[in-house]
């Protein structure tokens, strides 16, 4: 029976999946996940800027659930929203010209649940080393002195590909509305099990500019 936010594993026992949308782990999650590991839990970090709870019985990993949201966790509880990846940006990293956990959080905040053709992955970067891969994702934001260059269709897998730029956008709302669009691209011409990298490569960047308001 599938129940919201545990994750049945191959060997027979459970996981949950902690979101951190804006990078950030806080004291009391810190906390809980310290006692989980004391009790044999295995913690996981995962590529997708999350954090796994592996290895419990199914009663241990529903208490660890309600203990983790408690402390202020966001447990991941379905497949369908979307994270985005981000590094750390302004102020912290030396080489960045963005902030970048404002607008992966905002991203975060505002499609908390899409149903989509098939896995999308966006990606936040705050200058063009690209280190938390924006430039190989479905959707990739990536800092610039004056606002965010935007690539669409990049993917990993059997047959990797770099995104293709499409515009630039100035600011938090700019994203969000291309996000918007982007989404709604993906819904309109998307088939199932098909990546967003598909219809990237079948449309001409004029269309998809005029498809996303950018040019
Ligand atoms: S992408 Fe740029 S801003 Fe982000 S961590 Fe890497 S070097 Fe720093």
């Amino acid at each position: 029976m599938e129940i919201p936010g545990l994750i049945p594993q191959k060997d027979g026992s459970w996981a949950l999946s902690i979101e951190l949308p804006e990078g950030k782990i806080g004291a009391e999650v810190l906390k809980v996940l310290a006692s989980l590991a004391e009790g044999g839990a295995f913690i996981h970090p995962t590529t997708a800027q999350k954090i796994m709870v592996l290895g419990l019985r199914k009663e241990e990993a529903l208490k660890a659930l309600e203990r983790l949201e408690k402390a202020g966790a966001r447990i991941r509880k379905s497949g369908k929203s979307l994270q985005p990846r981000t590094c750390v940006g302004l102020p912290f990293c030396k080489l960045a010209l963005q902030e970048t956990f404002p607008l992966a959080q905002a991203i975060y905040e505002a499609f908390p649940r899409e149903e989509l053709p098939h896995k999308f992955k966006i990606g936040v970067s705050g200058c063009p080393a690209c280190c938390s891969w924006a430039n190989t994702l479905d959707l990739g934001f990536v800092g610039v002195r004056d606002g965010f260059k935007v690539y669409l269709g990049g993917k990993g897998g059997y047959k990797p590909r770099l995104g293709i730029l499409v515009g630039k956008i100035g600011d938090l709302s700019e994203a969000l509305e291309v996000t918007r669009r982007v989404l709604d691209l993906f819904k309109e011409k998307g088939a199932k099990k098909r990546r967003f990298a598909k219809i990237v490569e079948n449309l001409s960047l004029e269309e998809i500019q005029q498809y996303l308001g950018l040019s």
